[in-house]
């Protein structure tokens, strides 16, 4: 269990298991809108930097990352809610005290689900 996975967001390399809880990442819970930006906080994409003399010299930008979260979250594209009792064999390996927020039996991994919870 100590394989290293790539975030998609953040492009940070993280162990599955022992970064559950920690937020060590950003991510936008709301959806995208092309005219008002992300529903939860209101960023928007900027547009490509369009510059005449770059791209005549052949660098002209073609990628424009995505706003950084307004949330925080843990690493990787799963987000779903987790059983305590899925990981149990390997809650040893957890370092407890750097948990950012969880409800037992349940770990919340985003600040936005445990704050909305009723
Ligand atoms: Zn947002
Ligand atoms: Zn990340």
């Amino acid at each position: 269990m100590d394989e290293l996975l790539v975030c998609p967001r953040c492009d940070n390399y993280y162990q599955p298991l022992t970064s559950i809880g920690r937020w060590q990442c950003r991510y936008h819970p709301g959806n995208y809108d092309i005219e008002k930006g992300f529903s939860c906080c209101g960023r928007k994409v900027r547009e490509v930097n369009y510059n005449r003399t770059y791209v005549l010299l052949g660098a002209a930008e073609t990628f424009v990352p995505d706003p950084k979260g307004c949330t925080p979250c843990d690493c990787g594209s799963n987000l779903s809610t987790i059983h305590i009792d899925t990981i149990a064999q390997h809650i040893d390996k957890i370092d407890i005290s750097k948990w950012k927020g969880f409800a037992y039996p349940d770990l919340y991994r985003s600040k936005y689900k445990y704050e909305t919870r009723h």
